[in-house]
C-alpha cells in the first residue's frame, strides 16, 4: 500500500484534523500523482456534514486536483513521471453502460465511483484530494496544457465543467440572456464562460458588494435579488439562468424571471428539496432542468478551451490550518472566489 496524510473528517459533527491512511498500489492502468493544490468545493462541506446523505467516514474531500505524475502502472499511455494531471470528481464508472459509453460517465446508469465518499472499484471507499497523494486509472485523469498558474486551474476540475457543460449542452451564446444564480465558486466560472461564450449575462446576487467584482469578471449587469425593485426590473427577461446557490431559495421568485420557453438549469444542490408551484412552470412554457458535473471528455476539452483562451478560477490560496475558518467564510459568501488549499502547508 501507498502511505498517505491529508485533512480527514472523522463524523459529520468534527473539524478536519490531520490523518494518515494508506491508497492502493499503482496497478497497471493507475497513475499516482503528488498533488500541488486541491480547490474547496462547497460539496465538501455539504458532504462531511451529511448534508445530503450519510457520508463514508473517515472522510477526505477534495475533488479538484492538480499535481505532478510519480509513478505510472506499466500499461499506462496518457501520461509519464514528471508530467502535470489533474483529478475531477470521478475516478472510475462502470465504462459499458450507454451514459459511459457516449463519454456521459458522471451518468453512469450502475453510479460512477466518486473521487471520495464512495467506493472504489475495489470496494474500499476512496479518499480526495485534501491529501499529499492520489492514485487514480489513467482515464479519469485529465491532462493541463496551462502549467503556468496551477493553483488557478484546480477549480476547473469541479466549478469548471459544472458550468461549462450546461452553457455547452443548452447550447448558450450570442443572442441569450443568460442570468448567473449566486456568485461563488461556480458561478464566476459560469460568468467568464457565459461572457465567453457569447452571451449577455447578469449574476443575480444576494451580495451588492460584489457588484464592481461581478463586472470585472465580465458580467454585464448586476441585480441584487433581496431589492424587488431590481428583480422587478428583470422579470421575464432571461432565455437561461444557471442557478448555482447552495442554500434554500426562492424557486418561484427565480423562475418568474425566465422569458417564454427559458430554461432554469440547476446545479447548486441544497440540503432540501425545492418547493415549485406548477404555476411558476406553466406561465410562460418554462423548463427546469439540472446538470451534474461533466464526462472526462468534455473536462478535457474545458481544460483545453480555459487553456487557449485565457481562462482560469479567481482564487484565494489558503493553508491546511485555515480550512475550518475557509468554510465559515464560504458560507457567508465571502470568497472571492474559490479557495485552494497548498499542499506544502499540510
Ligand atoms: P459557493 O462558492 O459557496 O457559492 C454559492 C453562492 O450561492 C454564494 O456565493 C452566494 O452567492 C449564493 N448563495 C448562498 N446562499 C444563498 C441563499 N440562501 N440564497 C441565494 N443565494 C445564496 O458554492 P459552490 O462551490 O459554487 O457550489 C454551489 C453549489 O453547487 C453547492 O450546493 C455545491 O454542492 C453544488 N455543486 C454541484 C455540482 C453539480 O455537479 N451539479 C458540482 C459542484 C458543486 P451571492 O453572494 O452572489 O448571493
Ligand atoms: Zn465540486
Amino acid at each position: 500500500m501507498i502511505a498517505s496524510k491529508g485533512y480527514a473528517a472523522q463524523t459529520p459533527t468534527s473539524d478536519l484534523a490531520p490523518w494518515n491512511f494508506e491508497r492502493r498500489e499503482v496497478g497497471e492502468f493507475d497513475v499516482q500523482i503528488d498533488i500541488a493544490y486541491c480547490g474547496v468545493c462547497h460539496s465538501d462541506l455539504h458532504q462531511i456534514k451529511n448534508d445530503w446523505f450519510p457520508g463514508i467516514f473517515p472522510m477526505v474531500p477534495g475533488h479538484e486536483i492538480v499535481g505532478t505524475v510519480t509513478a505510472v502502472g506499466s500499461g499506462v499511455t496518457k501520461l509519464k513521471v514528471g508530467d502535470i494531471a489533474g483529478v475531477g470528481c470521478m475516478v472510475d464508472s462502470c465504462r459499458t453502460c450507454e451514459n459511459c459509453q457516449e463519454g456521459l460517465e458522471q451518468y453512469c446508469t450502475v453510479g460512477s465511483n466518486q473521487t471520495y465518499n464512495s467506493l472504489g472499484k475495489d470496494g474500499t471507499p476512496t479518499y480526495g484530494g485534501y491529501s499529499n497523494n492520489i492514485v487514480v486509472n489513467e482515464d479519469f485523469t485529465l491532462t493541463i496544457k496551462d502549467k503556468e498558474n496551477l493553483a488557478a486551474v484546480a477549480p476547473l476540475l469541479c466549478a469548471g465543467i459544472t458550468t461549462y457543460s450546461p452553457l455547452r449542452h443548452w447550447g448558450v451564446g450570442k443572442g441569450h440572456k443568460l442570468a448567473v444564480l449566486g456568485l461563488g465558486g461556480l458561478g464566476h466560472m459560469a460568468v467568464k464562460f457565459g461572457v465567453s461564450f457569447g452571451a449577455e449575462v447578469t449574476v443575480l446576487s444576494t451580495s451588492p458588494e460584489k457588484e464592481a467584482a461581478a463586472k470585472a469578471l465580465g458580467a454585464h449587469h448586476f441585480v441584487v435579488t433581496t431589492d424587488p425593485a431590481q428583480v422587478a426590473a428583470v422579470k421575464g427577461t432571461f432565455n437561461f439562468i444557471l442557478d448555482t446557490v447552495s442554500a434554500d431559495h426562492n424557486m418561484g421568485m427565480y423562475l418568474s424571471l425566465l422569458k417564454t420557453n427559458g430554461v432554469h438549469i440547476i446545479v447548486g444542490v441544497p440540503s432540501n428539496p425545492h418547493a415549485i408551484s406548477a404555476f411558476s412552470l406553466i406561465g410562460g412554457r418554462r423548463s427546469l432542468a439540472g446538470s451534474g458535473i461533466g464526462g472526462i471528455k468534455e473536462t478535457q476539452e474545458m481544460l483545453d478551451y480555459c487553456a487557449d483562451h485565457g481562462i482560469v478560477s479567481d482564487i484565494e490560496v489558503i493553508a491546511f490550518k485555515d480550512i475550518t475558518a475557509s468554510y465559515e467564510r464560504m458560507v457567508k459568501g465571502d470568497v472571492r472566489y474559490r479557495f485552494v488549499l497548498d499542499l506544502a502547508t499540510l
